[in-house]
């Protein structure tokens, strides 16, 4: 039998600002030198120090995420803006969602041209009466004064290199830690509101076309003010055949679960299917939570006060 996945909380933050992000989980390490660990670990403490300095002065939720989400897409070691996986034509097709306690929602599938994904998501939200975007036109991200890039500046020499190395496996490699890196945000503001927002390149060698869990609003990434918010990563197929933010929200609003139980049983149903991950989550009240499968090594942070915690 599988074993039971490894939950952490962060004690002592059951109410108030509270940011909790996370940098990717996998079945093995990566990133795997001291060195890109040092680097990714750095990267966190940024991340956590851009968004918590949003939060506690008084800013809200939204933009605390995103000031996070913001650090790790430009930072090479996540799988997620600049040092994205490359699908099987060596390009990068980037994901990313952002969504809202009451509801409001953003999210972008396949970009190829914007620097922060999470920006093009946020536009959406923003400034659309939609939901969804697979991906927006270059008209519309002009509209939406979305940065952009050539598609070459997403390929790195170390993405490419290690989508030579999976090409070169079984299967294509596939679901292999190398491509490992996806990243999310959660945050609580000082008015209690939540927000969730996931960005990723989506799984190392993938098919031109394919689009996991991270944009899809209640797979990858979901929020809702009742319960809690909430990014996901890894395996994405089995996180959207299992409808995995809300299968959470469901757990914690109608079977009177916690958060922490709530999401080890949702990482049940994911081993179930073959898949491994990770799974963090602010609720609107309480402490943060967490989660991955025992099987899986995971990236993750949180702060709130002048508490930080990384660790990769
Ligand atoms: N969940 C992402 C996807 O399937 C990949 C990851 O989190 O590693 O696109």
């Amino acid at each position: 039998m599988a074993e039971k996945p490894v939950i952490y909380s962060t004690q002592g933050a059951a109410e108030g600002p509270l940011l909790v992000i996370h940098g990717g989980a996998g079945k093995r390490r990566h990133p795997s030198t001291p060195e890109h660990q040092e680097k990714a670990t750095a990267a966190l403490y940024r991340a956590l120090d851009a968004g918590m300095a949003v939060l506690s002065s008084g800013g809200e939720a939204i933009d605390a995420v995103v000031a996070a989400v913001h650090v790790l897409e430009d930072d090479p070691e996540f799988n997620a803006g600049y040092g994205a996986t490359l699908t099987a034509s060596a390009k990068a097709e980037l994901d990313s969602c952002l969504m809202m306690g009451n509801g409001e929602a953003g999210a972008v599938a396949g970009v190829t041209t914007v620097r922060n994904p999470i920006d093009a998501a946020r536009a959406v939200l923003e400034q659309t009466k939609h939901v969804l975007f697979a991906p927006p036109s270059i008209d519309e991200l002009n509209l939406w004064e979305i940065t952009q890039v050539p598609e070459d500046y997403f390929v790195t020499p170390l993405r490419l290199e290690q989508l030579r190395e999976l090409q070169e496996l079984p299967d294509g490699g596939w679901g292999h830690a190398k491509g490992h890196g996806t990243i999310g945000a959660v945050a609580r503001d000082m008015k209690g509101n939540i927000c969730a927002g996931t960005s990723t390149g989506g799984m190392c060698n993938q098919m031109p076309g394919r689009v996991g869990d991270t944009p899809i609003i209640g797979a990858g990434t979901y929020a809702n003010q009742e319960t809690v918010a909430i990014s996901c990563t890894r395996t994405g197929e089995k996180f959207v055949q299992e409808v995995a933010g809300y299968q959470v929200h469901a757990r914690v609003l109608w079977a009177g679960q916690t958060p922490a139980e709530a999401i080890s049983d949702v990482l049940d149903a994911i081993e179930a299917r073959d898949g491994n991950g990770g799974i963090i989550c602010v609720p609107a009240q309480g402490e943060g939570i967490v989660g991955r499968n025992a099987c899986a090594q995971m990236n993750w942070g949180y702060a709130f006060g002048d508490t930080r915690y990384a660790e990769v």
